[in-house]
């Protein structure tokens, strides 16, 4: 098998490859470093602060350590309605006061009653997008207390922000920040709202919304002395999606770590928590290609971040979480060279022929391939359903062969695909070759995928290598994976490495559990839609004391990927982060002394409680406290 020899990228090949000289004279001459977008010197100075408004939008303050709650609207200490026109006028007009998406569907809302629009949201509910473009909306509305579904019950704001900044430029993100820390008011991010446990929204908040930083810009030969890296890159808006990504990585005939879901914020939560794609198995994790950021930090200042310039911030930016040391506005890339990809899909099931016990001996062989094909470079994306009592069915969707044509993936895949037929299970390989990322990426992930629904809760499990080497270890991981799809889990695998990668930057805060797994496996709980509040909060202590609890035993040591865990997760903190916890929280004590930013199960979170929680199902609609 001919792999891709990361080795052998010189410059001059990452150029050759990518076809760059061809587009060169297009190009806009290389802007000097640290490459900032203009609306990155939309800055804020203490000239445009009066002296009359700098106690609420100045530099030089800190935030109100002995006050134990954030303002909450209603109270007291909420700014008037005059403050925030105030605010909405040093803005420019980008404040959004927050009605919430499905208000449409509620009379009791006025004139943001809708039924035309409230059929138009009901209908696109569960698709990324109608949330992507919501100043407020996450795609978690359990964990915003359900408070206002397109389908019954109440329309409140809930776990919404109270107002959102649409930001457009730094000026505006530093202004909400001095507000937010003058006026001790709870602060948000909301990129696109992804994040599986509701860290993007929070009641009683001022959001910075950064979804309109979206510009991209192509560095030719990127030449930023603090990185020693030379070669093509992407800068990047905060607010850029993965689907914006991969298709200018497509134009400019290169290739770009990005995750699998289109509308994820590869600038925003995606590196910020670590990010895997289909090319980590190749060349590492989202986090570990980042050049340069900038950033607005907790007392409102705006800075660059690299090995040079804050390394200890640039060290945990890339892998410890959104929403916690600053907000990035920008982020550079490396790019690599256009590779082709091949991929195949297949499905089958238990049947008559294939029983249980089959069926499941078929999920231990293709573990056993685990190491193989992820050292090789391939990444395999694949569910598990329980579709009855012991009738399972598997789905590959797909296996990603990076760097291969079909002949290549064939050879790769073929020793398992005689495994399976030796057990009785013959499938039916639908192979398909393109010639770049962006190419496969369409054809491999048509989307969208299905978020909004709050009838579900999932968690999550790094699994290391020897978890599908050592036999025993391999017997255990099968038996735990088989107990919790037989009691009516699904399961969304992943099988990935972090790989090695010489021309990366690999020294960040990934989880270090990514570095030795084989595998991330994604475990979903579901139950009814009319389930009750006790039902739900079963399922969910199922999956986390009873499901998880048999992965955590299995894989000791390991932990998990944090933008896609169990918010209840026991001991966190080491599960999220590894051994970096302790190095992460004074990061944080030295960067956010006062806790202008929190999120939920973020570093320095456990500082903090949100008031009227539900055992299990916490929610983000209550006041932040501390504690
Ligand atoms: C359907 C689906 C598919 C997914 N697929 C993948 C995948 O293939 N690979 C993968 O790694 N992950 C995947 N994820 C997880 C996803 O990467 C994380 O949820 C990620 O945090 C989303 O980031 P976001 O900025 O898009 O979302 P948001 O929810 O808006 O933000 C996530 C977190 O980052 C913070 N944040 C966002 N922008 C900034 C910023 N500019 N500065 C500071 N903090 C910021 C937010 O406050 C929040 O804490 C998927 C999630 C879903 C729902």
């Amino acid at each position: 098998m001919t792999g891709f020899n990361l080795r052998s990228l010189t410059l001059t090949t990452l150029i050759a490859v990518s076809g760059v000289e061809a587009t060169k004279s297009k190009l806009n001459p290389p802007p000097q470093c640290p490459y900032r977008f203009a609306w990155e010197n939309v800055q804020l100075s203490s000239r445009d602060i009066s002296p009359f408004d700098a106690f609420l939008f100045g530099f030089n303050t800190s935030s109100k350590p002995s006050l134990k709650c954030k303002a909450f609207p209603g109270e007291s200490s909420w700014p008037s309605a005059q403050t925030w026109a105030k605010f909405n006028k040093t803005l420019g007009g980008a404040l959004i006061k927050t009605v919430p998406l499905a208000a449409a569907c509620y009379p009791e809302w006025g004139e943001y009653y809708n039924p035309e629009e409230c059929q138009r949201v009901r209908e696109s509910w569960t698709n990324p997008r109608l949330h992507v473009e919501d100043p407020g909306s996450g795609m978690f509305p359990l964990y915003q207390g359900r408070s206002c579904l397109p389908d019954g019950g109440n329309c409140t704001l809930g776990g919404y922000a109270s107002y959102s900044v649409a930001a457009a430029n730094v000026k505006q993100i530093q202004l909400a920040v001095n507000f937010a820390r003058n006026a001790n008011l709870r602060l948000v991010v909301k990129n696109t709202g992804h994040d599986f446990n509701a860290k993007s929204v929070g009641a009683g908040a001022l959001s910075v919304w950064t979804h309109k930083l979206n510009d991209i810009q192509f560095v030719e030969d990127y030449k930023c002395a603090h990185s020693g890296y030379r070669g093509p890159a992407f800068k990047l808006g905060s607010g850029v999606l993965t689907e914006q990504v991969y298709a200018a990585a497509e134009k400019y005939g290169v290739s770009v770590v990005g995750g699998e879901c289109r509308t994820v914020g590869i600038a925003g939560g995606f590196i910020a928590g670590g990010g895997h794609s289909p090319l980590s198995s190749l060349l590492g994790m989202g986090a570990d290609q980042v050049l340069s950021m900038e950033v607005v930090l907790p007392d409102g200042r705006f800075v660059t971040v690299n090995e040079r310039s804050y390394p200890d911030l640039f060290w945990a930016l890339r892998g410890a979480g959104g929403s916690t040391y600053g907000i990035v506005t920008s982020v550079t890339v490396r790019a690599y060279p256009r590779i082709p990809v091949s991929t195949l899909t297949f499905a089958y099931g238990t049947s008559p022929n294939v029983t249980a016990d089959t069926f499941w001996e078929s999920i231990r062989v293709y573990m056993k391939y685990f190491d193989r094909f992820a050292t090789t470079g391939a990444y395999g994306y694949f569910f598990v359903f329980n579709i009855g009592p012991d009738q399972f069915l598997f789905i590959m969707t797909p296996f990603w062969a990076n760097n291969m044509n079909s002949a290549q993936l064939i050879s790769l895949v073929q020793p398992y695909l005689n495994d399976l037929a030796n057990l009785g299970i013959e499938i039916t390989p639908n192979i398909t070759s393109y010639p770049s990322v962006f190419q496969a990426y369409q054809g491999a992930f048509p989307g969208p995928e299905t978020v909004g629904t709050v009838d579900n809760h999932s968690g999550s499990r790094l699994f290391p290598k020897e978890n599908f080497q050592d036999p025993r270890k391999l017997n255990d991981t099968l038996a735990a994976v088989r107990h919790a799809i037989s009691n009516g889990g699904i399961l969304v695998g992943y099988n990935i490495r972090s790989a090695p990668n010489a021309i990366a930057n690999q020294n960040n805060a990934v989880n270090p559990a990514w570095r030795k797994a084989r595998a991330f496996f994604i475990l979903g709980a579901t139950w009814p839609a009319n389930a009750t509040l006790a039902q739900i909060q079963q399922a969910s202590k199922t999956l986390t004391t009873d499901w998880l609890a048999k992965w955590r035993a299995v894989s000791p040591g390991s932990g998990t990927y944090m933008s896609e865990a169990d918010i209840n997760e026991p001991n966190w903190q080491r599960e999220f982060y590894g051994e970096y916890y302790p190095r992460l929280y004074s990061l944080k004590k030295k960067y956010d002394p006062n806790g202008v930013f929190y999120a939920p199960t973020a570093v320095g979170s456990e500082d903090w409680y949100v008031t009227g929680q539900k055992e299990w199902v916490p929610s983000q609609d209550g006041k932040l406290c501390r504690k």
